[in-house]
């Protein structure tokens, strides 16, 4: 009887050990399709970011093998919703929590619209090694086969894994990691619909583990300089988009309404249509910077190549996409209004 006692004793005390011991990981829920219902579980139709935060958790308890799981709502929106003063709020309080709170991860939830755009904003602001992963899915949380408490099972087990850290914020989907840099969505529909461009995913999750098969080599996280700490707005960038035919008017409209930057979705290897173009030139010569980055879903966009961006101060994109260039030159602006400094800038992220 009393060996029973003592072995009981022993239990509980390493059970509460394990408990102390597991890692202390935070969802941040920000709305998307994971917290979206439809009517019923065969419909296509459906309404994003309706579900709250415990409600995700609760569906998903085997995380709670993996770590101290807790979470926080941020927002509830679709991600078609998604704005700069979020991203600011978001990337401060993930900095809070990383390296004020005591917390070894952060999973945000999100919707995979523009998911690929909050991904790159935060690997550029957030000043930690530790994980943060994305999470999103493509089905509504009460659909038959909902893919969201699968894509968030292995998203914590990202989280908590050694092998993340270091690497940069990660999209978690679909049982595959992938770049906040090269990661995009490929498809309106697919579960499958996030991919990682001409190089790859970063690994993959299985049997709750994360598998890391490359690295990232863009600069990100710690080394990255831009720092939002008392940033309370960002500059304003517009994206113009390329085609055959096209109209200078939205062009003109964001010079009109002041721009600090504009983003040209070009076509092919970032070019303008000519009336665009003439209104380019007078927009960069007004200091409002231009970034020409290109409508093709793969390629560089190259500096100097077609377009002598030399002669008009023009910045190229890179790898970069039109969202992603938007991104980067808000943050650009932040430092500099010089061409030469935001094309470097380019050039490291
Ligand atoms: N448009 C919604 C969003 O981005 C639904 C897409 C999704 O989450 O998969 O939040």
């Amino acid at each position: 009887m009393k060996n029973l006692r003592g072995i009981l004793v022993l239990l509980a005390l390493l059970v509460s050990v394990n408990i102390v011991a597991k890692p202390k990981i935070r969802i941040i829920a920000t709305g998307g399709t994971i917290a979206g219902v439809s009517q019923s579980s065969t419909s296509s139709s459906y309404s994003a970011g309706q579900v709250g935060i415990q409600t995700l958790i609760d569906a998903v308890p085997q995380m709670l093998y993996l770590a101290d799981v807790s979470g926080e709502q941020l927002v509830n929106i679709g991600s078609q919703d998604m704005n700069n003063e979020v991203w600011l709020k978001l990337a401060k309080r993930i900095n809070q929590l990383l390296n004020e709170e005591g917390y070894d991860g952060v999973v945000v939830t999100h919707g995979t619209d523009t998911m690929e755009e909050t991904a790159y904003f935060l690997n550029l602001t957030v000043k930690s090694d530790k994980p943060v992963i994305l999470a999103g899915s493509m089905r509504p949380s009460t659909a038959i086969s909902a893919d969201g408490p699968a894509n968030l099972y292995n998203a914590v087990a990202a989280a908590v894994s050694p092998a993340v850290r270091g690497l940069g914020v990660l999209c978690c989907m679909n049982n595959q990691l992938l770049d906040a840099k090269t990661v995009i969505k490929t498809h309106t529909i697919d579960c499958d619909t996030f991919e990682g461009g001409p190089s790859g995913i970063i690994g993959y999750i299985y049997n709750g583990e994360a598998h890391i098969l490359q690295t990232p080599n863009n600069a990100h996280t710690l080394k990255s300089e831009f720092d939002i700490t008392n940033v309370e707005k960002l500059p304003n960038v517009g994206i113009v988009y390329g085609y055959a035919n096209a109209s200078p008017l939205p062009m003109q409209a964001f010079v009109d309404a002041k721009f600090d930057g504009i983003v040209l979705a070009g076509v092919g290897d970032g070019n303008f249509y000519k009336d665009v173009f003439d209104v380019a030139v007078k927009a960069q010569q007004k200091g409002i910077q231009i970034v020409r980055s290109s409508r093709c879903p793969t390629g560089p966009t190259c500096l100097n190549s077609e377009v002598d961006d030399a002669k008009y101060h023009f910045v190229a994109s890179l790898e970069l996409n039109p969202q992603k260039a938007r991104v980067l030159l808000m943050l650009a602006l932040t430092k500099t209004h010089d061409w030469n400094q935001i094309q470097e800038l380019f050039k490291k992220y």
